[in-house]
């Protein structure tokens, strides 16, 4: 399965006071342009918390809240899926002695609809984090966790599923900014058993990407010796800038090829295509990104002709403003 045509929406709505209705609903904003897979929309009401689930360690029940609230007459109609979201700290009653016992996020048992954030690991990360950071990387993990049944593991790999026993351990998930080799080999196996759509998991991994400021560049070309110093050129020159940059031959799963490609052509902030040899595999990856409509740099030898159902590529609205002919000189 590669994607579920329709957009879904998934409600957001505060719990509480504290958070920055603005900022909030820029970074839904941002979160609805960074993909297309999903649509956040702020729900304009706050939802009361009563000091009644205030614990001993100044943590709050959250869940224990969410659950009367969405069960009373007046709230057990919002939309699901629905996201609340606290800025106070995520505790528990069993623990509720235990300084410094918080969750940051769940999924409620009483309704697996229903996924609850709490922003309040913010207070401990360096202040370059932000809460659009933040929320990002939690939208992220809210589409996996939903949609792909990721779950956090105890190993703390700087993955998006690290448990964060401590919560200055977020900032390890910053850092690294991508995740861990199981989770993805997990991810891997739903989406070859159409588990979960493809591009479910591309919006949360774009989603993922902006939160740590990660660029990505996927390099699609044939493997052919005479070109590998082209590809060290390109990914030489953009690694400078800070990017990330990887060829079709670097994924790992060969006996998913395609889809896997795919994948890393819709989480790509720029695709480069080298023409060179009119190679159909080249091509098939062109069309799919412009399908997509992502950014995408065409290049071929010089001397070799452009082929004619892409010669006017710089025509297409949203791709970089280069002409091709500009960006055909690799000379190999
Ligand atoms: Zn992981």
């Amino acid at each position: 399965m590669i994607h579920d045509c329709q957009q879904k929406v998934i409600t957001v709505v505060r719990l509480g006071q504290g958070l920055n209705s603005a900022e909030v609903d820029n970074t839904l904003f941002l979160a609805n342009q960074v993909q297309r897979s999903f649509h956040f929309e702020l729900h304009n009401e706050v939802l009361p918390l009563a000091d009644t689930y205030k614990l001993p360690n100044g943590g709050y029940e959250l869940c224990e809240a969410a659950k009367s609230l969405l069960r009373s007459r007046k709230y057990n109609k919002l939309p699901r899926p629905l996201i609340l979201l606290s800025s106070v700290p995520f505790g528990e009653y069993e623990h509720a002695q235990e300084p410094g016992w918080f969750f940051f996020y769940s999924q409620d048992d009483y309704d697996p609809q229903v996924s609850i954030i709490s922003t309040q690991p913010l207070e401990i990360l360096p202040k370059m984090r932000t809460l659009q950071h933040y929320l990002l990387m939690m939208l992220a993990t809210d589409i996996l966790s939903r949609y792909a049944d990721l779950v956090y593991h105890q190993e703390m790999h700087g993955c998006l599923f690290d448990y964060c026993d401590e919560l200055k351990d977020a900032e390890n998930c910053f850092r690294v900014g991508r995740l861990c080799d199981e989770c993805e080999r997990q991810l891997q196996n739903k989406i070859r058993r159409s588990q979960v759509s493809l591009d479910r998991v591309a919006a949360a991994i774009r989603l993922f990407n902006r939160a740590v400021g990660r660029k990505y560049c996927f390099v699609v070309m044939p493997f052919r010796d005479e070109l590998q110093e082209v590809y060290e050129i390109i990914r030489q020159s953009l690694m400078e800038l800070g990017w990330d940059v990887k060829r079709a031959d670097e994924v790992t799963f060969p006996r998913l090829i395609t889809n896997l490609i795919l994948k890393e052509i819709i989480i790509s902030d720029l695709v480069v295509a080298d023409l060179t040899g009119h190679n159909p595999n080249v091509f098939f990856e062109v069309g799919m990104t412009q399908v997509i409509g992502n950014d995408l740099l065409l290049m071929i030898t010089q001397g070799e002709e452009i082929p004619f159902d892409i010669k006017n590529e710089r025509n297409y609205p949203g791709r970089l403003k280069v002409p091709m002919q500009s960006v055909t000189l690799l000379n190999v």
